[in-house]
């Protein structure tokens, strides 16, 4: 029996007609989070997916949901998302949800006889216009009452009210919660949004696990002072201890991480904020990733060891608060070694990776056996309109994606 194949045409046409709703003048998209592009999009997908022969429904958390091949098992569960950040690109989240629907496409045209439903999912807000991977967390039985009641967007915007503005009700979201026993497993394909598969000429990588992330605001007090009469060695200088830390982050890389670790100092501020006068206080943001949870802790760790000590010789205080903490999400080996055996079936050479990147994924990984792989972003852009990943890049992730999921499914 013929392996089932993707169309590549009817893949190729779908992301781009998709890329229409919610375009922008730069050639990108904007369709946050229940806005109205976001809604039309997902009205468009439920049309799709019942064109193909599916069922199709919109859960109340906003989730747009496929179902093919009825069945008692439990499903096998493929998505993303298809919300977007302000002017984003054609290929975040929606090459994992198109995808999916061509492998339910591909699979329909084929003699193939699942044991198993199929299901697609095209996860609510996964961007984080109010907070980020609400329509997973959601998924999953993670959203609370509370929680509903209070996320806003950065503008104000409460969720519920963006919700009840499209006819949805907020509570209902909780109704979305599904069963840990309905789902057998969940396979996302998503572009990489990073340099590393390019740099390495490999087409296809197979995440192993999802970094986790902690996000800290770190305050370095000394005192502000003139510039011209305070002599240099009777300072307590912020800046100072900032620059010393910075300049230190290499050696706890080092010494505490791991090649997949990341320490990142993204914003600052040094008050009061004028040239000639010395700094008094700098604020910045530190945030540390890995994808081994000892790792992680032993980076903060590290961070805290050094800049006591810092503080300590420069004359400083030094203090930090932890805004978040999510820990790493490993995939599941099942569908590692599924994805890795499907890459080699079609003559792929697949690099086992670390997504440094939040997805859905993370969250299912809590709830089921999880996996994803990635395909090349052209120069490593993505969240901008020039985002790309080449066709031949396009099909040969949809194929493997199909692979695996024919696995899991039959
Ligand atoms: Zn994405």
């Amino acid at each position: 029996m013929a392996l089932p194949s993707i169309n590549l045409d009817r893949l190729r046409t779908d992301l781009l007609t998709l890329g229409r709703i919610g375009h922008t003048d730069t050639g990108g998209v904007s369709r946050l989070a229940f806005t109205d592009p976001d809604m039309e999009a997902r009205r468009w997908l439920m049309r799709r997916i019942e064109e193909s022969g599916g069922r199709a429904r919109l859960d109340g958390a906003g989730n747009v949901l496929g179902r093919w091949f009825e069945g008692n098992h439990p499903a096998v569960v493929l998505g993303s998302h298809i919300d977007s950040v302000v002017d984003g690109g054609l290929f975040d989240g929606t090459l994992g949800v198109l995808a999916g629907l061509e492998c339910a496409r591909a699979i329909l045209d084929s003699e193939l006889r699942p044991r198993r439903p199929l299901e697609l999912v095209a996860f609510a807000d996964e961007e984080g216009r109010f907070g980020g991977m609400f329509g997973v967390q959601a998924y999953c039985g993670m959203v609370t009452p509370d929680w509903l009641e209070n996320a806003a967007d950065p503008e104000g915007v409460k969720l519920s009210d963006a919700m009840r503005s499209h006819g949805l009700e907020p509570l209902q979201a909780l109704n979305a919660a599904r069963r840990p026993e309905d789902v057998f497993a969940f396979l996302e394909l998503h572009i990489e949004q990073g340099p590393v598969l390019e740099a390495e000429k490999r087409r296809i990588g197979v995440v192993e696990g999802i970094s986790g992330i902690f996000k800290w605001v770190v305050h370095l007090v000394g005192k502000a002072n003139h510039a011209g009469t305070s002599p240099m060695h009777l300072r307590s200088d912020a800046f100072s201890g900032l620059a010393s830390f910075a300049h230190e982050i290499p050696r706890i890389l080092e010494e505490e991480g791991s090649p997949g670790s990341r320490l990142t100092i993204g914003k600052v501020e040094l008050l009061p904020g004028h040239p000639h006068t010395v700094p008094g206080e700098a604020v910045f943001s530190l945030v540390g990733r890995d994808i081994e949870p000892d790792t992680l802790r032993g980076l903060a760790d590290a961070c805290t060891r050094v800049l006591g000590a810092i503080a300590r010789r420069k004359g400083l205080h030094f203090e930090y608060r932890e805004l978040s903490w999510l820990e790493p999400r490993r995939c599941h080996p099942d569908v590692i070694q599924a994805f890795v055996r499907a890459a080699r079936g079609l003559d792929e050479d697949p690099l086992l990776m670390p997504s440094g990147a939040g997805h859905d994924t993370q969250f299912m990984a809590e709830f089921t056996r999880a996996g994803m792989i990635f395909v090349p972003s052209v120069g490593g852009v993505s969240h901008a309109p020039d985002e790309l990943t080449h066709w031949a890049d396009v099909e040969i992730g949809a194929q493997v994606l199909l692979r695996a999921v024919t696995e899991f499914l039959c």
